[in-house]
């Protein structure tokens, strides 16, 4: 069994994991912030060991990269002894369009598709495949596995993916729903069948994750049937700075009243939006939790209003699967955040789910919420989508 390594690389920076998978255990994991910009460093932090920061101008990702293979062997914070420890390297993709509904080993041709999908998400994939490029250089003769953010979510139904739109900008253009944290959601919904002890294949689950971007996927039979993001991240719940659905009028109402162009209004509903937007506090859930709790009414509205689109989405995912077995919550406000998870489950009182206040009264531990006669299950399910790439990385390697 080797070692993986996970690498999830942004525009500006770039994060990753080294895991053992004969024990998928985490030997070094770290972050390179502020590539190409003043300030750049290396946050590297061996298991079990203090975290080391190493300021040094990283001009470009390939500087980047060649710091974490140092830093991973390094003689005294290191975890290997040499760059041959590492058996395979999985890149996080955002976009696979529908060229992608699986991790892929990547060769040319892999990545000439994803450079295709790159106008689809123009800000994540031209990043992502800088990433690639940089480890392919400085690992020339080490195997690399793209897994996308969209894949998962390929076996949605047609129903589902269409918008109301005229049908050529689907055929034309791609104009469809994709979805995102594909990874997380097909982690965490495998998590609950095994904490239920139960087939996924048996299971109509409804997986939230919720984080500062945040989405509900529909998992009926361990495959997505819909998910709440779109064509980009921007559609579905109210995220920390993101709008989630709105009336598409809107735009055009505001643009021409405020003298917006196009550009800056998709800033506002990009930057400015959602939880920032609506309550005026911060994009932070802690710090609307803590406003909440001081009887803030701004905090309280973007609470009440993030929970009741949750719950919306929710509602309709029951329908969409003729049922509902399971809701499982993830991601930094899923798993940490027991309020917005009671508040959530409230609502489906109709459905026979009963949350136990006690079991609820967890952070960041795989735990079933609900009480024991509940018809249907809550579970707290921290996500792990480092490990879930590093699998997928191990299968297709193999
Ligand atoms: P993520 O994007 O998954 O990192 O999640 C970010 C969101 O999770 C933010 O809104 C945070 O306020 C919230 N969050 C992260 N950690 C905690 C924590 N320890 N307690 C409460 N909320 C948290």
């Amino acid at each position: 069994m080797m070692k993986v390594l996970v690498i999830n690389c942004g525009s500006s920076s770039l994060k990753y994991q080294l895991i053992d998978m004969e024990t998928e255990s985490v030997l070094a994991k770290g972050l390179c912030e502020r590539i190409g910009i003043d300030g750049s460093r290396l946050k590297h932090t061996p298991a079990g060991k203090d975290t080391v920061v190493l300021e040094e101008v990283m001009p470009d990702h390939n500087k980047a990269v060649q710091m974490v293979l140092d830093a991973l062997t390094d003689s005294e914070y290191g975890v290997i002894s040499n760059m041959q420890e590492i058996g395979a390297v999985g890149h996080r993709v955002v976009h696979g369009g529908e060229a992608f509904s699986g991790s892929v080993l990547i060769t040319d041709d892999v990545i000439k598709a994803m450079e295709e999908c790159s106008e689809l998400a123009p800000l994540h994939n031209p990043a992502n495949l800088i990433g690639i490029r940089a480890c392919q250089k400085l690992m020339p003769d080490t195997p690399m596995v793209g897994v996308f953010d969209t894949a998962f979510h390929q076996t949605m139904p047609e129903e589902a993916y269409l918008y109301g739109i005229p049908y050529e900008y689907y055929t034309k253009y791609k104009v469809r729903r994709y979805g995102f944290h594909g990874t997380s959601h097909r982690y965490v919904s495998q998590r609950v069948a095994a904490v239920l002890g139960k087939p996924i294949e048996d299971l109509k689950i409804i997986v939230c994750h919720l984080g500062n971007g945040a989405s509900v996927c529909a998992v009926d039979g361990g495959k997505s049937v819909d998910t709440s993001m779109g064509l980009t991240p921007l559609e579905g719940l109210i995220m920390g700075t993101r709008s989630g659905d709105i009336d598409p009028a809107i735009m055009q109402y505001i643009m021409h009243k405020e003298n917006l162009d196009i550009d800056q209004m998709m800033d506002v509903l990009n930057k400015k939006s959602g939880i920032l937007g609506i309550s005026g506090i911060s994009s932070d859930f802690r710090e609307v939790e803590s406003g909440c709790e001081a009887g803030n009414p701004d905090a309280i509205r973007a609470n009440n209003a993030f929970v009741y689109h949750v719950v919306k989405y929710i509602g309709s995912y029951a329908a969409a699967m003729n049922g509902l077995d399971a809701i499982a919550f993830t991601a930094g406000l899923g798993e940490n955040n027991g309020k917005v998870r009671a508040q959530i489950c409230s609502y489906f009182g109709f459905l026979g789910l009963t949350v136990d206040p006690e079991r609820n009264a967890v952070r960041g531990v795989e735990t079933i919420i609900s009480t024991e006669d509940s018809k249907v299950k809550a579970l707290l399910i921290p996500t792990d989508e480092e490990l879930m790439i590093a699998r997928d990385t191990v299968e297709i390697c193999r």
